[in-house]
């Protein structure tokens, strides 16, 4: 969902990957990090923030390094922080990814079983274990990887790297987007052409389940069976502004085109196409709890209140519980009703909304439940409510919302 860049050539490293990031940083993120060769050992420098704090962190140390990875997060599974930042690590494996594992935490309860350490509540953390398994029993970077990402459900586009083999980056796509960049002499791999874009235009673009394995010598492509590839070198015209936009007019135009992917992600992991399961891991409320609420209020503003409005279609008709629309704004000053066994699903994008968490604040004073739909991990409206459920659409740079309207739409289906 967020960046990724990385290098291997003969400059140094450390400033290629800190400016990658930051062309990346239009599209929003909550932490950032590197990992790099040096002295033969992987090292990983990572805080929750921007950009500028890591360069900043990092700048007094003069480090120098010809290989590297690095990443700007936007939280799927965990608050944001450093720990949860990437890249992450387990034994001498080191990865970035964007996107989002769907059966992580089944993954995780096998490998801590077989005595994995896990120091973050990433969906990420698993690939490194997985990765880092497989390759206790002697497979090569690559084929460890594949033989990992076989076990592995979801959405995923990796920089991985081995301290064992410091001249090699493997990158590896599925449902996320993935690109490779030639120089002369020198490589990158990024998840958005304007991580490189100063550096080269000549580009490949990874397919879906395709693996680039990268070295000083160039770059190999194969399918996850290890079979070669040939791919076409694609020559990059864009400016560098028409490059963040991913070549439409608009970010709004981008993002309304983004929406099937968006869409994906809000229901990946959470519904079972097989048996009709749902499953929503951050939702906190039982059946009982649920069967027990007589009464909806959906609260919010803006376009989430529209959202709304159609939530309100959805739960009466389907769920047939009685359910109130309301503007926060207006919420807090008249007066409501505010039964018991209610349940206040108040909506938000960015979780901060100021009248909407003022709202949702009041009505727990009330004895009533919330649920917040919000699309940020951890931010305020999903912290301070009984449940949450994430949209997961990405950040979004348009200001009249589009995909975060659709997803919230998404998010509303799941409760009827
Ligand atoms: N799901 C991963 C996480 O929460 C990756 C998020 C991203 O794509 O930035 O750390």
């Amino acid at each position: 969902m967020c960046g990724i860049i990385g290098y291997i050539g003969k400059q140094n490293a450390i400033p290629i990957l800190i400016n990658g990031l930051k062309s990346l940083e239009y599209r929003g993120y909550d932490s950032a990090g590197i990992a790099f060769f040096r002295d033969s050992r992987i090292e990983v420098r990572r805080c929750a923030g921007k950009v500028r704090e890591l360069e900043s962190s990092i700048g007094r140390e003069n480090l120098q390094s010809i290989l590297g990875i690095g990443h700007t997060r936007w939280a799927t599974h965990g608050r944001p922080s450093e720990e949860n930042a990437h890249p992450h690590r387990a034994g001498g494996v080191v990865v970035v990814h964007n996107g989002i594992i769907e059966n992580y935490m089944e993954l995780k309860k096998g490998l801590k079983k077989e005595g994995h350490v896990f120091t973050s509540d990433t969906d990420t953390e698993v690939l490194c274990h997985l990765i880092d398994k497989y390759s206790q029993k002697g497979l090569g970077l690559e084929n460890a990887t594949r033989e990992a990402l076989k076990h592995v459900k979801g959405a995923y586009a990796l920089g991985i790297i081995r301290e064992d083999e410091p001249d090699k980056i493997v990158a590896v796509r599925k449902d996320s987007p993935l690109i490779v960049g030639l120089g002369d002499g020198e490589f990158f791999i990024a998840s958005d052409i304007p991580a490189f874009l100063s550096y080269t235009r000549d580009v490949m673009i990874l397919d879906n389940v395709e693996m680039a394995v990268i070295t000083h010598n160039g770059v190999s492509i194969y399918d996850l069976n290890g079979n070669p590839l040939d791919k076409k070198i694609t020559n990059i015209t864009w400016s560098p502004a028409m490059a963040e936009k991913g070549g439409y007019r608009h970010f709004m135009l981008k993002e309304i085109y983004e929406q099937p992917r968006a869409i994906m992600d809000t229901i990946r992991g959470r519904f079972s196409l097989e048996d009709g399961e749902v499953n929503i891991e951050e939702f906190s409320m039982t059946m009982d709890e649920l069967r027990e609420i007589d009464k909806i209020f959906l609260v919010a503003c803006g376009t989430s209140w529209h959202a709304a409005l159609v939530g309100k279609y959805m739960l009466e008709d389907i769920a047939r519980v009685s359910s109130e629309v309301d503007i926060a704004s207006e919420f807090r000053y008249r007066n409501p009703i505010i039964p018991k066994g209610s349940l206040v699903v108040v909506i938000t994008q960015s979780g901060e909304t100021a009248d909407t968490i003022a709202v949702q604040r009041e009505v727990k004073r009330c004895g009533a439940k919330v649920l917040s739909i919000c699309n940020v991990v951890g931010s305020t409206s999903a912290r301070d409510a009984d449940s949450v459920f994430y949209t997961h659409s990405g950040p979004e740079i348009g200001v009249a919302s589009t995909k975060a309207f659709t997803t919230q739409l998404v998010a509303k289906s799941f409760f009827r």
